[in-house]
């Protein structure tokens, strides 16, 4: 298969996804993840109708959206990796949407780093879905209060929902619920924050059948990821 046939294959199964869960599949974002992959890759991509694009890192994020080959293309890109605070001003500089807020810390950075006159940041607040605390993210019980200090102190971000990755010993469903759990948390601090960000290319189905809203789907779009050292 092409890029157009898996892009077409992996929109074919979002829709049947939806429809299976009694979802409208319009109401569904579908991000590449673009992360090893030349800017080509991206320009082709725009060629098939592809808005929302993803990094996971900075110095990727930032090198691609200068690149002249996908500078002018109108793409909306993401970012999903975990966020130092000595990036936000290039983070902030590249992403329209950050969907790896985890800590107090890096919301008031990213909050700062916005230009006079920049536009609101949209924010997702990352939640660890996994039972190890070194991982990325808020612990659950945590992000209420994330929420609530992002909606009170960082005026030029906007929460827009959550964020997770479902652990590798879990059923994703298990772990998607609980992501739409601090959904709802977030909601009580900030009503309209309805976002939810799940779903990778093993269990974007499951994720779709949890509430999720936005889809982070790389491999199986753009096939394996090339080498990287
Ligand atoms: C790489 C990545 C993805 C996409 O992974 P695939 O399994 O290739 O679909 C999604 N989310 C995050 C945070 C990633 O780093």
């Amino acid at each position: 298969m092409d890029l157009k046939a898996r892009l077409a294959d992996v929109d074919a199964r979002i829709v049947d996804a939806a429809r299976s869960a009694g979802r409208d599949p319009s109401e569904l974002t579908r991000i590449v993840v673009t992360k090893f992959h030349p800017a080509s890759l991206i320009a082709e991509l725009r060629a098939l109708g592809v808005r929302d694009v993803g990094e996971n890192r900075q110095q990727e994020l930032t090198a691609k959206r200068g690149d002249p080959a996908v500078a002018a293309l109108g793409l909306r890109w993401h970012f999903i990796g975990q966020g130092q605070t000595n990036k936000v001003r290039a983070i902030r500089a590249a992403a329209d949407v950050v969907h790896s807020v985890d800590r107090a810390r890096l919301a008031d950075a990213l909050d700062r780093a916005g230009d006079e006159g920049a536009p609101v940041l949209d924010v997702l607040l990352q939640v660890n879905l996994t039972a190890d605390p070194g991982r990325g993210g808020v612990a659950p019980d945590g992000v209420e209060q994330l929420a609530a200090h992002v909606a009170a102190s960082c005026p030029t971000l906007r929460v827009r929902g959550v964020m997770g990755v479902a652990p590798l010993d879990e059923e994703p469903a298990a772990a998607f619920a609980r992501l739409a759990a601090t959904g709802e948390s977030v909601r009580r601090v900030v009503p309209d924050a309805r976002w939810i960000s799940a779903g990778m290319t093993g269990d974007f189905a499951e994720a779709i059948a949890a509430g999720a809203t936005h889809l982070r789907i790389g491999s199986a779009i753009t096939g394996p990821r090339p080498v990287h050292g």
